[in-house]
C-alpha cells in the first residue's frame, strides 16, 4: 500500500466556477484506490494507538460497501494486524467485502437487529489483544486524524468549506483545523439525521466555530440514489473528469452545484470542496449506470 499524500491535488472546477463563487476541490481521493479520501486520515491514529497498545487486530462495523471496512482492511494488513469486520444485515457476497476479506479481514455477519447494538457485540467477541474502532472511525480519535486534512493545502485564503457527512468525524476535525473566518458546511448524506450535529458537537474542543450542516441531499437516505443524482455525477465526470460515488462525493457535489446556482455562498466567496474518497458505494450499481 503506498498512501501518498504528495498525490493529492487541488484543483477548480470550471464548469461550476462559472456560475458564480469560486470554487477549488481537495482530491483525497487520490490517496490510494482503496484506503482512499478521508478514511486514511480517520484510521491513522486509530491504528497508531493499537500498536502503542500492542494489540494484534482491529475490529471494526460496516455495511456492504463500506469504505471504511476495506479500507482498514488494507491498512491492516500493510501494518501486519489482523482484522475483523462485522458486517449489518443482509451483506454477503458484496465485491467490496470480498475485497476486504483477501485483504485478510475476518468477516462475521451479525442480523440488523444485532448490529443495532454495538456494545453488546463487543461484550460478546470481547478479546484482550483486540482494538475496537466504531463504525465509520466515530470518535474524536479519528477527527484529530481528519484535522490534519488541513495540512495538506493553504487554507487561509477560503471563505467555506464543503464537505459531506456521514458520521460527522471528518466534519467535526475539519472545523477543528479551520481558521474563524471559515464557514464549514456539512452535507449530510443520512435522512433526517438531525442529531448529528450534536455528534458532531461532541467532537468539539472548539465551540465557536460556525458550521451549518444542510439536510436536503439525501436522495431518499443513506446510500440511495435517483436517476437525477446519477445523471449528474455522469455528466461531472464528462465535463471534469471528476469520480464521484452515490452514497458521499456524488450527494455533496450535486449540493455544490445547487448551492453555487442559489447564490448561497455569496460574490466573494472562495469555496474549497472536499472529495472524501472512497467509490466503493458504485460498485452496487448495475453495470452501464455510469460512465466511469
Ligand atoms: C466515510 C466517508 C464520508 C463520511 O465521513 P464521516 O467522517 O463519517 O462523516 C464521506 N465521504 C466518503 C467518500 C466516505 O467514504
Amino acid at each position: 500500500m503506498e498512501i501518498s499524500l504528495e498525490q493529492i491535488t487541488l484543483e477548480s472546477v470550471p464548469s461550476l466556477s462559472k456560475k458564480g463563487s469560486t470554487l477549488s476541490i481537495l482530491r483525497l481521493d487520490k490517496v490510494h484506490p482503496v484506503v482512499s479520501g478521508n478514511k486514511w486520515f480517520k484510521l491513522k491514529h486509530y491504528l497508531a494507538e493499537a500498536l502503542e497498545a500492542k494489540k494484534n487486530t482491529i475490529a471494526s462495523f460496516g455495511g456492504a460497501f463500506s469504505n471504511h471496512i476495506v479500507a482498514l482492511a488494507y491498512a491492516c494488513k500493510e501494518l501486519k494486524l489482523a482484522s475483523v469486520g462485522f458486517i449489518r444485515g443482509e451483506a454477503a457476497g458484496s465485491i467490496t467485502l470480498k475485497d476486504a476479506s483477501e485483504a485478510g479481514m475476518q468477516l462475521h455477519y451479525i442480523s440488523r437487529n444485532d448490529f443495532c447494538d454495538k456494545n453488546q457485540l463487543k461484550n460478546l467477541y470481547h478479546q484482550p489483544n483486540w482494538y475496537w474502532v466504531n463504525e465509520g472511525g466515530y470518535g474524536s480519535t479519528g477527527a484529530k486524524g481528519a484535522s490534519t486534512i488541513f495540512e495538506i493545502v493553504n487554507l487561509n485564503s477560503f471563505t467555506h468549506i464543503v464537505c459531506a457527512v456521514g458520521t460527522g468525524t471528518m466534519m467535526g476535525g475539519l472545523i477543528e483545523a479551520a481558521y474563524s473566518h471559515q464557514k464549514i458546511i456539512g452535507i449530510s448524506v443520512l435522512k433526517n439525521n438531525f442529531s448529528i450535529e450534536a455528534e458532531v458537537k461532541f467532537l468539539l474542543n472548539k465551540q465557536d466555530q460556525p458550521f451549518t450542516i444542510l439536510y436536503d441531499y439525501h436522495f431518499g437516505g443513506y446510500a440511495k440514489h435517483t436517476p437525477i443524482l446519477l445523471n449528474f455525477m455522469n455528466e461531472l465526470f464528462l465535463s471534469e473528469a471528476l469520480p464521484t460515488d452515490i452514497v458521499y462525493t456524488g450527494k455533496l457535489m450535486f449540493a455544490v452545484n445547487d448551492l453555487v446556482e442559489k447564490k448561497y455562498f455569496g460574490d466573494d466567496a472562495n469555496v474549497l470542496v472536499i472529495h472524501s474518497g472512497g467509490l466503493q458505494g458504485n460498485r452496487s450499481l448495475a453495470k452501464g449506470k455510469l460512465v466511469f
